[in-house]
């Protein structure tokens, strides 16, 4: 690393910018940025990340040792900005410390503030401000704080409330107050006394009371908190790297709890939730910085029209609002005039949504945080689509800018509109993350998992969400709290994680120890079903059927600007002529892969299936397929007029045939009867067909090439159906595909058998069509010998699934038991039949194409494995100039937009 470990910023300068934020974290890069732009904000400086590494390499001790001068040089220049002295007594300094990663990790690391208070300081500050009640409420709070976070401090156990606020509830109950900015001086001095007190019983530590080793206690906590349970899970679920490290940013404290005319807040340019371009957040007057997040008080909203809106969905009347609730554009008209101009300026200089915080003090604006804001799938797409409408982004920036995966929620299911109308509303919260989610209630975030382990549907109800939850809320279908507003974190990280959430549900009771909830006086326990709509807040008794989603017209709108610049088409694996038409809705240009197994599964194709896998003879074979025949006919008519004037590539029968016989007696005796042969024989035959490893035995090509007789039954039925669709003026463009086919012979002698069969089909029906015969590549010795294989094939497909089976010799069926491990140790990073391994089974396939190319160079090259839809397998499949990606139909959006980067990506090299 290079030997500059600290950057200052501060009155308009800054050692950092915005372009550095490897090096000093999205925070750390963007407080720099900031100044440099004219923004109010505080002095301060930023650790860098890659010293997070290098604490966890030499620890505490020696990371002090190594930061100490530069940190000393740091505090000197925010003391000289500031105009004050870190531990003075006459004139203190106190600071804030906080954590930020390169890439936002809202809330699941740690903040402390008002750090350098002692006993001695905070007399000192009472004299300087003459605000003793502001100097022991900042006291109190930074005591609470640093005792959790470097401290430990912590609730025992799960049902425990935090320990220190069970000592305020406490304090409040005996002087009969609701609210923390009640307490008298003397109570928030007894307060300070009472938490040393507790943290000294409970975890055994002094507190310290010099701000230099206070300071460093916070530092290495913030470095600690890199590695806490819930921040290793959020990076787990956002795939960020555990070597990037956390950044610390040191920052003078500017207080927003110095009374009515000063306040702190949180806020967005556009809606996280819908995308709308309305200025929206949140404040609270006299508050420190984490309150309004942490979802204890319920804040106010920071323009008049938030705030009607916000009144409108809790009943709250114009009067009251105004009264109670203003806004801070009325509260405070100048500041927020002022707040607004700056939120304007920081969207127009980052061109993207701004996710900000700020603080108020004693009617000075200072800005603390600017990010680019988490948003929904909704609102990534609306947002992007509206910037380039607004001129501040091109296409391909706003293409860039979306990520595929997030389009998923745009097709998540909504409550079905006439159920909703018959289901009975119990409660009304904020619409803090959109969706429709129906579950079981449960309380705790361990029992979220549980449940969802045990295939439950669930729904966690807490009192507020905080960051530990992360595991429970992504495990359950929606949340619903009672306190938060949209911007706490359970907002925040639901409207990440595209989960429905309904916050600041003010009229539920949670009751955690008997795991109830009570609403308007009827009690739901543990189990009881709720839905949730996160669009309008709205809660329901019990369950709400759903229904597929309906596409926006800006969703269309970013699906058409793919095509406009993808190179890389995509198609679906589809076995229904309804999937063929779903996938075709979401932009499917054909059918990559048409598993034909899948559709003798039903009552008498299943029948004949059976029988003629278990005939003892080619005759009994033959009768057998010749009932199967017109099912077979009519399911690939279907699914070639579902896609009528596309192609459809029909695989011929792949699966080992020991998986469609019946291994139960009542399924034996029915074939038996069926077949007029006895069970005995039945049984016999079953046997027969069991192997030690059937992924690796009589299947694939080898079953048409020792039963030409299927091969011959399926061609027959692609055909004919295709034949039949054209006399009806319909355009079939039917492939035929021999699967698992590993030596060129195999696939010659199943062409020499559809070619003959075509010739029969056509002349039978007086009519011809044109269609091509293709293959899988899925064994690594089809994609060695794939210029030979090519001397026969119009087209390859890979079929990764199987490819990465055999490539890695892991099983498809069984890499659960190893992978979790496997991961753990770092050996494998990713599951990678999830995400094709480009450097070993990527190359084979690159390899294939290239060999393919030498031979026929216009064969046509795609994909159809589970990776045709995975965004990082797309863009390798555009990399290497492949022609389709085909996945399943719901992930179509996701790989024409992995495949529209792709081609950006390329071009703008
Ligand atoms: C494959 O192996 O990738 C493939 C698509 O075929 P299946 O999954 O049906 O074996
Ligand atoms: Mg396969």
């Amino acid at each position: 690393m290079s030997e500059k470990r600290v950057y200052t910023f501060g009155n308009g300068q800054a050692e950092g910018n915005a372009q550095m934020r490897e090096r000093l974290g999205g925070k750390g890069a963007n407080l720099a940025e900031m100044n440099l732009i004219g923004i109010p904000v505080p002095p301060g400086f930023t650790i860098a990340t890659d010293v997070c590494n290098e604490y966890y390499e030499v620890g505490q001790e020696k990371i002090v040792e190594i930061l100490q001068a530069e940190v000393n040089a740091a505090v000197a220049h925010v003391e000289n900005l500031m105009n004050s002295k870190f531990g003075s007594t006459e004139n203190p300094l106190l600071v804030s410390v906080r954590s930020g990663a390169r890439a936002s990790m809202p809330g699941m690391m740690d903040t402390i503030l008002n750090l350098g208070l002692n006993d001695e300081v905070a007399e000192g500050m009472v004299r300087k401000t003459g605000n003793p009640h502001f100097v022991y409420d900042s006291y109190r709070r930074f005591v609470q704080m640093y005792g959790d976070v470097v401290l430990g401090m912590k609730p025992v156990n799960k049902e425990d409330i935090d320990p220190f606020e069970a000592i305020i509830d406490e304090v409040k109950a005996i002087r009969g107050i609701e609210l923390d900015k009640d307490l008298s001086v003397d109570e928030l001095k007894d307060l300070v006394v009472r938490f040393k007190k507790a943290i000294k019983e409970q975890t055994g530590n002094d507190f310290p009371t010099d701000p230099m080793e206070q300071l460093w206690g916070a530092i290495c906590a913030v470095f600690r908190s890199w590695m806490n349970e819930r921040a290793i899970l959020y990076r787990k679920m956002e795939g960020i790297p555990d070597e990037w490290g956390t950044a610390v940013s040191v920052m003078a404290m500017v207080f927003g709890n110095m009374g009515e005319t000063s306040a702190t807040g949180v806020c967005f340019s556009r809606d996280a939730a819908t995308g709308e371009n309305l200025f929206n957040g949140e404040y609270l007057v006299n508050a420190q910085g984490e309150d309004v997040v942490a979802g204890i008080r319920t804040p106010q909203q920071i323009t008049v029209e938030g705030s009607r809106r916000w009144a409108a969905l809790q009943g709250i009347s114009e009067e009251e609002r105004a009264a109670k609730y203003p806004s801070m554009e009325e509260a405070m008209p100048e500041i927020y005039k002022e707040l607004d101009a700056i939120q304007t300026k920081l969207e127009n200089h980052y061109r993207d949504m701004q996710d900000m915080e700020f603080t108020v003090q004693d009617g000075k604006l200072w800005f603390l945080q600017t990010r680019n804001g988490k948003r929904t799938g909704t609102a990534m797409v609306k947002i992007a689509m509206d910037l380039v409408r607004e001129g501040l982004i091109d296409e391909k920036t706003a293409l860039k800018r979306c990520e595929p995966q997030k389009l998923d929620e745009l097709l998540h299911p909504v409550f079905d509109k006439d159920a909703l109308k018959k289901a009975k509303v119990i409660t009304q919260g904020l619409p803090a993350s959109p969706g429709a989610a129906c579950g079981q209630i449960v309380f705790h975030a361990d029992d979220a998992q549980k449940w969802r382990e045990d295939g439950h549907r669930v729904v966690m109800v807490r009192i507020e969400t905080s960051p530990e939850d992360l595991a429970g809320m992504s495990a359950a279908e929606g949340i619903l709290t009672a306190r938060g507003g949209m911007t706490s974190h359970a907002a925040v990280v639901a409207r990440g994680m595209g989960k429905c959430c309904v916050s600041g549900a003010g009229a539920i009771n949670v009751n955690y120890k008997n795991k109830t909830v009570e609403i308007e006086g009827v009690v739901y326990k543990e189990g009881d079903y709720i839905s949730l709509n996160g669009s309008t807040g709205q809660v329901y008794a019990g369950e709400i059927p759903t229904k597929a989603a309906e596409l926006s017209g800006d969703f269309k709108a970013l699906m058409d600007l793919c095509d406009k610049y993808t190179k890389l088409q995509v198609r679906t694996n589809a076995d229904t002529p309804h999937d063929a038409q779903v996938a075709r809705s979401f932009g499917a240009k054909g059918i990559g892969l048409t598993r034909t197994e899948h559709m003798f599964f039903e009552d008498q194709k299943i029948v004949a299936m059976r029988e003629m896998i278990l005939a003892g003879s080619v005759e009994g074979r033959k009768k057998a397929l010749a009932k199967l025949l017109p099912y077979q006919k009519s399911d690939f008519k279907g699914i070639l007029e579902a896609m009528d004037g596309c192609p459809v590539n029909i695989r011929l029968l792949d699966p080992p045939l020991h998986e469609f016989v019946p291994h139960d007696l009542k399924g034996q005796q029915k074939m038996a009867d069926e077949m007029g042969v006895s069970v005995e024989e039945i049984q016999k035959r079953v046997e027969s067909l069991a192997e030690n490893n059937p992924m690796l035995g009589h299947r694939g090509c080898r079953l048409g090439i020792t039963f030409p007789e299927i091969t011959e039954m399926q061609t027959r039925a692609i055909l004919g159906a295709a034949c039949e669709l054209k006399k009806e003026g319909k355009d079939p463009k039917p492939e035929i595909m021999v699967p698992l086919v590993g030596i060129l012979y195999e696939l010659k002698q199943q062409k020499e058998v559809i070619l003959a069969t075509a010739k029969e089909v056509f002349a039978e029906e007086g009519i011809e069509v044109e269609f091509e015969i293709g293959t899988m590549i899925e064994t690594p010795r089809a994609a060695l010998t794939a210029n030979r294989i090519a001397s026969e094939a119009e087209y390859f497909s890979f079929g990764t699934n199987d490819l990465t089976q055999m490539t890695f010799g892991y099983s498809r069926d069984d890499i659960a038991s190893f992978l979790p491990v496997y991961l753990e140790k770092k050996i494998l990073t990713v599951d990678p039949f999830q995400v094709l391994d480009q450097n070993g089974v990527g190359q084979l396939i690159k390899m294939a194409v290239e060999k393919g190319r030498s031979v026929r160079p216009d064969i046509r090259t795609g994909i159809c494995g589970e990776h045709g839809g995975e965004p990082s397998s797309v863009k390798f499949c555009a990399k290497i100039g492949m022609d389709y990606a085909s996945c399943s139909p719901f992930r179509v959006p996701i790989a024409r937009l992995a495949a529209a980067q792709a081609a950006i990506m390329h071009t703008d090299k």
